[in-house]
């Protein structure tokens, strides 16, 4: 801490601030200059000289270290990884996707949802059992039949849960139920909460809070991490600004500027970070390019009924698509350099262009038919697997394209040849993913409403 008294200070003024300090255990270095005076203040406990700001002579006080300790990369170097039932989150760990409904509705929709977005790749299963909503007419969760059924919902499908915890005296029973606890924004600062989840055992992911700023942000945390849980998650979920085309701004430099600032493991929620679902899976992927360690994304069966935001949860196909662009983001390289292709393919004689154009058509034809052969192979394979099954080999898919890419000659380069086969998978992908799902409901509906 450095504190520069004013050039009007006097002898005893300067002496006044070098005594407080000194007087609090701490070592005071003055460096005289022809202006003013500059003292230096170092020691291990700066907060009991907060104050010095009041003193008689002081102009100004500048901070140097960060005023949150524990969650600072001063502290500690190594990027702190998070490991929730075999499920590992930061240190540059792969992307973990977490998804589920905003709320908790009924064990049907909690089921179907778990069973699906496990089935696509998600990692974590989220759903709200008590929901601190703007309004207190709102829904506000089923409370703990909620947590109940996602206890249900992880011994199932094997997923970790997680769900927002907003009343300090719940924690024994959220670790009775839950893996991972939220804290959500509108509690972000409610200290008393954040001590009593510091005192869990369970990881917990902190929201950022509506208008907290990045250091506010860290030094919450900081009140969870003193308490003594080192397990901190922090979740970008967008800021109130002016903009009102989103439902609020999702800040994605945060991400950046946290990987400079702290070790802890950072998750963008590109859900409420926008509040619309078309601008949810590009900013998801917007997030995992910035350097997130994962996503939270809202997903519901049928999101023009959710009882909780379902303007901005995607369906089961949606987060399907979602999750195939990030697989593709993760494991495809980029297309090498364009090539000049040899030689056309076939010979065209010197036909007119009427001649052209119906050969295009005959061939367009039987690529028509080529391409449905192609997808009845796919379902195929679909049905000879189970429904939870994922629907692809990402590995062989990058064979395939890269195959495609480089094994024919013709007038189209390699990016071009990429954007056919990426489209036949993508279409393809999409037919055996309505075929799983019309298994999954004829299984429950054969169920009957028993479940
Ligand atoms: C939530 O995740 O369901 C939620 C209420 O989020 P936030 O606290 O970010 O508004
Ligand atoms: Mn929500």
């Amino acid at each position: 801490m450095i504190v520069v008294m004013r050039p009007t200070a006097t002898q005893e003024e300067v002496d006044g601030v070098r005594r407080t300090v000194e007087e609090n255990g701490l070592e005071a270095f003055l460096s005289v200059g022809e202006e003013r005076t500059v003292i230096g203040v170092v020691g291990s406990d700066l907060e009991r000289v907060a104050h010095l700001g009041t003193l008689d002579g002081v102009e100004q006080v500048i901070r140097i270290s960060s005023p949150y300790k524990l969650a600072s990369s001063e502290h500690q170097v190594e990027r702190t990884r998070v490991r929730v039932n075999g499920v590992e989150l930061g240190l540059g760990q792969e992307l973990v996707v977490m998804a589920g409904p905003c709320a908790v509705e009924s064990r049907d929709q909690l089921m179907e949802t778990a069973r699906s977005v496990k089935r696509e790749g998600a990692r974590v299963l989220r759903g709200g059992a008590f929901k601190p909503r703007t309004s207190p007419y709102s829904f506000q969760g089923l409370g703990l039949p909620a947590l109940e059924l996602l206890h249900e919902a992880h011994d199932t499908y094997g997923l970790p849960v997680i769900s927002e915890i907003v009343d300090p005296a719940d924690v024994p029973t959220f670790e009775r139920h839950v893996d991972i606890i939220q804290v959500g924004a509108r509690n972000m600062a409610n200290f008393v909460l954040l001590k009593a989840v510091g005192q869990s055992r369970r990881p917990v992911l902190l929201k950022r809070g509506l208008s907290a700023t990045i250091e506010e942000w860290l030094l919450a945390a900081e009140y969870i991490l003193s308490a003594g849980n080192p397990n901190v998650i922090l979740c970008e979920r967008g800021i109130r600004t002016f903009e009102t085309a989103t439902r609020n701004t999702l800040d994605l430099s945060a991400v950046p500027v946290l990987r400079s600032r702290t070790h802890l493991p950072i998750v963008v929620d590109p859900s409420h970070g926008t509040g619309h679902r078309s601008l949810v899976g590009p900013m998801a992927m917007a997030g995992a390019a910035v350097g997130a360690d994962g996503l939270i994304i809202e997903v519901h069966p049928d999101p023009a009924n959710a009882r909780s935001d379902g303007d901005q949860s995607l369906s089961f196909e949606e987060f399907g698509a979602l999750m195939d662009e990030l697989r593709r983001l993760q494991f495809v390289r980029a297309p090498e350099d364009e090539r000049t292709p040899a030689t056309t393919a076939a010979p065209i004689a010197s036909d007119g262009i009427e001649e052209v154009r119906d050969r295009i058509d005959d061939l367009d034809a039987r690529l028509g038919e080529m391409v449905q052969e192609r997808a009845a192979l796919a379902l195929e394979v679909q049905r000879r697997r189970a429904p939870e099954a994922h629907g692809h080999d990402v590995r062989r898919e990058r064979a395939l394209l890269e195959r495609a890419a480089t094994g024919t000659a013709g007038p189209m380069s390699p990016v071009e040849l990429t954007m056919v086969f990426d489209a036949l998978l993508r279409a393809s992908r999409s037919v055996q993913r309505r075929h799983a799902r019309s298994v999954i409901e004829a299984e429950a509906a054969s169920a009957g409403t028993g479940r």
